[in-house]
């Protein structure tokens, strides 16, 4: 099939195709050329919303305009789809690995291996609204409303193309249903923060629920097996929340609340009380409080030698010295998962703009390697952004 015929296919399937860029010798068909950050993965439209098709006419014509044009479909409820993006360079593959153990396998669904040695599920859009999600678990995003995958038999920068595993195009089999627990996992991570935000002002004068939010979303389970660790780490992390640490545990029983109903697609123990019984115990006995007194932290890096990360980027001024050093140690905290940072948070804790900090945060550290920015936070920087502490030492 010509690529034109692909397209007109999936036109056919009610697939909105979306005209995209194509990877080139130099980079990328599109005016960045060599310095393109995502060559060949971006529409050719600056309206593909509005413009993705599923018209004849309208088809061909891009294949006339664009003869080596790759191509994407549309996802969200224009497409009556959602695409789940199993990125292996991010570890996607064990994150998927590890759910459908613990649940069962994803149904036969529309599948395509991508260029990259990754793959897309397409499934059916469940009707109600399905937001984009990056890193849903480690190398796992969600396409939905309003998002695009590009779609065979388009050329990935790799130099492989994208290609519909072997009876598993959408004219041979039907998207299926999203799985109960899929639909759980995205909801969980999804869900507005405000439960949480009423829950923790319920509690306290605590203003900074994204810290609560982020609390419960890192410690969550990822799988059987993990509850235990997961209310203990969530337990030392509150703790850590200033308002929240000299409070008699039994005020903190909201907010434990919150987590369980949360946690409950991947815990075997459904009953609250279990949950409830282990916080209570795991309370009292915490001696190093999770992380989350960031005054004191910032306090003592003030007094340890420049990062070396902030050396090797040349940072002179105090603020980006600071938080180069912040930023590793809330790493250093979070494992090997990514942590939390808002920029009104970062400018407060050492006395810069929040416009300033939040310029360091998303400009100055992503440019120079230092982070990666994982899920960009909203309300201008109020909700933190999420991040990954990427800088290694030269060998
Ligand atoms: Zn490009």
């Amino acid at each position: 099939m010509t690529p034109l015929e692909l397209a007109l296919k999936y036109a056919q399937c009610g697939l909105r195709v979306v005209p995209c860029h194509t990877p080139t010798s130099a980079g990328c068909s599109c005016a960045k050329g060599p310095a393109c950050q995502s060559p060949g993965k971006h529409p050719r439209l600056s309206a593909w919303q509005k413009e993705s098709s599923v018209d004849t006419r309208v088809l061909s014509e891009w294949f006339r305009r664009w003869p080596e044009t790759n191509i994407g479909i549309a996802t969200g409820t224009v497409s009556e789809i959602m695409v789940l993006d199993v990125d292996p360079r991010h570890g996607g593959l064990d994150s998927l690995k590890r759910l459908e153990k613990q649940n069962g396998g994803l149904p036969p669904t529309p599948t395509v291996s991508t260029g990259g040695r990754g793959f897309h599920h397409y499934l059916k859009h469940p009707g109600r609204a399905v937001k984009n999600k990056i890193g849903l678990l480690s190398g796992l995003d969600i396409r939905g409303d309003a998002g695009f995958v590009v779609a065979p038999p388009s050329l990935h920068v790799s130099g492989a193309l994208y290609a519909w595993r072997p009876g598993r195009a959408p004219w041979e089999v039907q998207p299926a249903p999203c799985p109960e627990w899929l639909t759980c996992r995205i909801e969980a991570e999804t869900s507005k923060t405000s439960e949480t935000s009423e829950t923790s002002k319920a509690i306290c004068s605590c203003e900074d629920y994204a810290t609560v939010e982020a609390a419960i979303r890192e410690t969550l389970p990822e799988c059987e097996g993990q509850r235990n660790r997961g209310i203990f780490r969530f337990a030392q992390r509150i703790r850590g929340i200033a308002e929240f640490a000299d409070l008699p545990v039994n005020k903190l029983k909201p907010v434990v609340q919150q987590w369980h109903k949360r946690a409950l697609p991947f815990i075997d123990t459904k009953a609250f009380d279990e949950t409830w019984s282990d916080f209570r115990y795991a309370w009292p006995r915490i001696q190093h409080p999770g992380g989350f007194d960031l005054a004191k932290l910032v306090h003592r890096l003030e007094a340890e030698p420049v990062h070396p990360a902030a050396a090797a980027a040349g940072y002179e001024t105090r603020e980006r010295r600071l938080l180069v050093a912040l930023c590793a140690e809330l790493q250093k905290n979070s494992g090997d998962r990514t942590f939390y940072l808002s920029s009104h948070a970062a400018a407060k804790l050492v006395g810069t703009s929040p416009r300033q900090a939040y310029r360091i945060l998303h400009g100055d550290f992503i440019e120079d390697s230092i982070l990666e920015l994982v899920e960009k936070g909203i309300a201008g920087g109020r909700i933190a952004s999420r991040f990954r502490f990427t800088w290694r030492a030269p060998e």
